[in-house]
């Protein structure tokens, strides 16, 4: 479905990605993993074409998507969660959600995902007149997941969704995650809590230094020992 062959990203003389080559297949969640600064955030933002890269090819069912605009790629289905959560403060909720459809004109449907957005975050609509910058930190996590989903994307991309949040929130998102999959969104993660990752992926990518060192099933990935003493933090 989306393909990344020998993708090369600079950032001025730091060659943060080289040679990513990369399938996410219909359906699934894949999830990268790997440490601080090996290019994870730098993949999604090159896929959404916020960064261009200085030679290789992102294809999207067949089309090359590549050096498209990144409204472009937002109406080919592809929707990324950025870190940090990044809501708009000063805006209500419910204004956050309908910005996460500005590229959408058909209103009645709208209407309906607002209520869908609502059903999987009760605590959304509970507060939908707040002012989203006084929500805490997991209810600005559900706004950004929310407003991605506005899109009506087919590839949901979220960069480190559980930052910051408490166990019991962090479990929450992990089950949201699985549920937006179960709905038909493929799912591409990255997460710092790799282990919990790789155990709901379908398929995992380790990435070190802008290079793919490993790959296979999440489940294969999370019980072999190399991934766990270099990635998991695990003896
Ligand atoms: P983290 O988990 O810390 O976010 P990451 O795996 O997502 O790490 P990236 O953010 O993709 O890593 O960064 C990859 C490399 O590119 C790092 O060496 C980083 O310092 C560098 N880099 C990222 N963004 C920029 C930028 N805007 N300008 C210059 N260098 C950058």
């Amino acid at each position: 479905m989306l393909k990344l062959e020998d993708l090369n990203v600079y950032y001025g003389g730091i060659h943060a990605l080289k040679g990513i080559d990369m399938e996410v297949e219909e359906n699934k969640i894949v999830t990268l993993v790997g440490a601080n600064g090996a290019g994870k955030s730098t993949t999604l933002r090159t896929i959404s074409s916020l960064v261009k890269p200085k030679s290789g090819k992102i294809t999207f069912n067949g089309e090359d998507i590549t050096n498209l605009k990144t409204t472009e790629v937002v109406k080919r289905g592809i929707t990324l969660v950025p870190e940090g959560r990044r809501v708009f403060a000063n805006l209500s909720v419910l204004e956050n959600l309908k910005l996460g459809a500005f590229l959408r004109n058909d209103k009645s449907e709208i209407e309906k995902d607002i209520k869908y957005i609502y059903s999987l975050f009760p605590r959304l609509e509970e507060r939908t007149e707040q002012m989203s910058g006084t929500l805490s930190g997991g209810e600005q996590q559900m706004l950004a997941i929310g407003r991605a989903l506005m899109s009506r994307p087919k590839v949901l991309m979220m960069d480190e969704p559980s930052l910051g949040l408490a166990p019991l929130i962090v479990k929450d998102v992990f089950n949201i995650i699985k549920e937006i999959n179960k709905e038909g969104i493929t799912v591409l993660l990255i997460e710092q809590n790799a282990q919990a990752a790789l155990k709901i992926a379908d398929y995992a990518y380790v990435l070190e230094t802008g290079k793919i060192v490993l790959e296979g099933p999440g489940k294969e990935l999370a019980s072999n020992d190399e991934v766990r003493k270099s990635y998991l933090g695990e003896n």
